[in-house]
């Protein structure tokens, strides 16, 4: 793939965008990266990048025209609040188009949390020093660092079963160490997404509960696929026919959802740059900010040389969410 080539697409993955100190309550491994290298990433696309829209490359791929040299389309996963506080005053400025993608059963659910920032909150703030999970054993919570080993190890083994079993297991969880509500807002509410898609900034479905879709049944998660579209269409009046999937997981069933109703474009977390001649638009590639994304690491990333690199690099790796 020479590095100039037309319709080459990088695709940028992030979450939140805040300082470490910010809502202390949420999981802080879904922050990409901090406000200022956040600030100076987009100063780079601004200055050597093409930054697309999401419907600049519907249209790449629906009618197939021609995605300009050197084209990036940033996309944010799960609508956290920080956005609007940190990230949107920037691309603004540069006039940078972005994507939202929106798990829509949380705008204006202030009570409702997702399942991981539920289990950091409990995990690292309650009073208990251990306690026992059958399917792996004791959890020693003594010091932050074993919390936070407890948190991975427990995530890693809720991502394995079957999701409706997995989310009873977080409640049961949260209720044997006391967590404590909140109802501290973590989504933008609808009255914000509605005003960021009259700012350059278009919003796409990520299901309407965040479930591992692969570890539903294909009814459940047609409905969790299909209703996140309904309710953009009925919150924001207009809706792209385009679809991320919740931590990446996609499989035949999920894509056969997908191309039977109509969508043309699908988000996954597989790794690497996009030919849009030659890829599965309902499997795109995406490469995913994390604070190790210095900016002369994003500079390299954001290269060909730089996509292979990621590839072998996380080549096991599961990545969130
Ligand atoms: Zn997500």
């Amino acid at each position: 793939m020479p590095e100039n080539q037309p319709n080459v697409l990088r695709i940028l993955t992030y979450h939140r965008v805040a300082n470490a100190r910010d809502s202390y309550m949420l999981d802080p491994r879904l922050i990409s990266t901090d406000p200022a290298t956040f600030k100076q990433h987009m100063q780079h696309l601004a200055n050597h990048y093409h930054v697309v829209s999401l419907e600049d490359v519907c249209e790449a791929i629906a009618r197939g025209t021609q995605l300009p040299k050197k084209s990036v389309l940033i996309t944010f996963d799960d609508a956290y609040c920080d956005l609007a506080k940190h990230a949107l005053s920037i691309l603004q400025a540069l006039r940078l188009p972005a994507t939202i993608f929106v798990p829509t059963a949380y705008p204006d659910q202030p009570e409702r949390a997702f399942w991981w920032d539920r289990m950091y909150r409990t995990l690292a703030y309650t009073a208990y020093i251990g306690f026992d999970f059958a399917p792996i054993g004791h959890l020693s919570l003594k010091t932050p660092a074993e919390r936070r080993q407890s948190i991975r190890k427990i995530k890693r083994y809720l991502l394995t079963m079957d999701h409706n079993q997995a989310m009873l297991q977080v409640d049961q969880i949260c209720e044997q160490l006391h967590s404590q509500a909140t109802s501290q807002k973590s989504v933008l509410t609808w009255d914000e997404l509605r005003g960021l898609s009259k700012q350059r900034v278009t919003l796409g479905a990520h299901t309407r509960t965040h479930p591992i879709l692969t570890n539903l049944s294909a009814e459940q998660a047609r409905d969790e696929m299909l209703g996140s579209q309904q309710d953009l269409q009925r919150e924001i009046g207009h809706v792209l026919p385009v679809f991320c999937y919740p931590n990446g997981n996609h499989n035949a069933t999920t894509t056969q959802i997908l191309k039977e109703n109509g969508f043309v474009a699908a988000f996954t977390t597989l790794v690497g740059h996009n030919n849009l001649q030659l890829a599965d638009p309902l499997r795109l590639n995406r490469q995913n900010i994390t604070p190790k994304t210095s900016l002369t690491i994003f500079r390299l990333r954001l290269l060909r040389l730089g996509a292979y690199v990621d590839q072998w690099r996380l080549r096991n790796k599961q990545q969130a969410y």
